[in-house]
């Protein structure tokens, strides 16, 4: 379990967290979440020195673990209420549904690159959280399980997938960044009800691209 974790990496991660709670505008919440989470373990040894900067590192089949501070602002955007499903989009390394896990949240994460989702369910077990994972085009969403009071997708998506926003309970929170490939607004979608959705954004991220039926065709 996660708490028979005492290493050397816990005071850098302290100070992580310190740094993303004088940014203001984080949940208390997330924040403790994150504390708990040792990000080493999401990556290759090489860059476990790293681990405690505030940037996004490579993780493997070319892709990355998001920023610290982007998960921070996203998971804060989402609203997690315990018990609440949540659906994720994009599983790379699994850190993000661990801190999903974290929060009560009951979470199912798809990612399109098998190796990535073979990695992820290791951590889980290892862990101890009890997560749901898939190998598939998440721009479809995973309907078997929906509605979902939450849906974070961590990939750049050229615009919003209309399945992601009908698998969306009413009074829920899409999370998604839209934009180019190279620069996106992180988009926060309210379900007011069976036809009304509420849309603020905020700038500005840069994502690996979503790639799928609802999303880029190619990297
Ligand atoms: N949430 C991750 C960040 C992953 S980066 C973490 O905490 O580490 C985004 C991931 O989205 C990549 O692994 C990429 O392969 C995946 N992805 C891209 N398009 C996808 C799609 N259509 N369906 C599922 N996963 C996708």
């Amino acid at each position: 379990m996660l708490n028979n974790y005492d290493n050397a990496f816990y005071e850098r991660r302290r100070l992580l967290i310190e740094s993303l709670r004088r940014r203001g505008n984080l949940s208390e919440e997330v924040l403790d979440a994150m504390l708990k989470l040792p990000r080493e373990k999401f990556l290759d040894s090489s860059f476990h020195f790293r681990a405690y900067e505030d940037t996004a590192l490579p993780i493997d089949a070319n892709q990355t673990i998001s920023q610290p501070y982007t998960v921070a602002y996203m998971t804060t955007l989402l609203d997690v209420k315990k018990g609440g499903k949540v659906l994720e989009i994009g599983t790379g390394s699994g850190y993000q549904a661990c801190i999903l896990a974290l929060l009560g949240a009951k979470v199912y994460t798809i990612e399109r690159i098998p190796e990535l989702v073979e990695k992820a369910r290791k951590v889980f077990k290892e862990f101890g959280l009890k997560i749901n994972t898939r190998v598939g085009d998440g721009t479809i969403g995973w309907s078997e399980f929906a509605p979902y009071q939450g849906i974070i997708v961590t990939a750049a998506a050229p615009d919003v997938p209309d399945s992601l926003m009908e698998q969306l309970a009413l009074g829920g929170r899409l999370v998604v960044p839209v934009g180019t490939k190279s620069y996106q607004s992180m988009y926060l979608i309210e379900r007011k009800s069976e036809k009304d959705y509420n849309k603020s954004s905020t700038d500005s991220f840069k994502f690996v691209p979503l790639i799928g039926k609802e999303g880029w065709k190619t990297g």
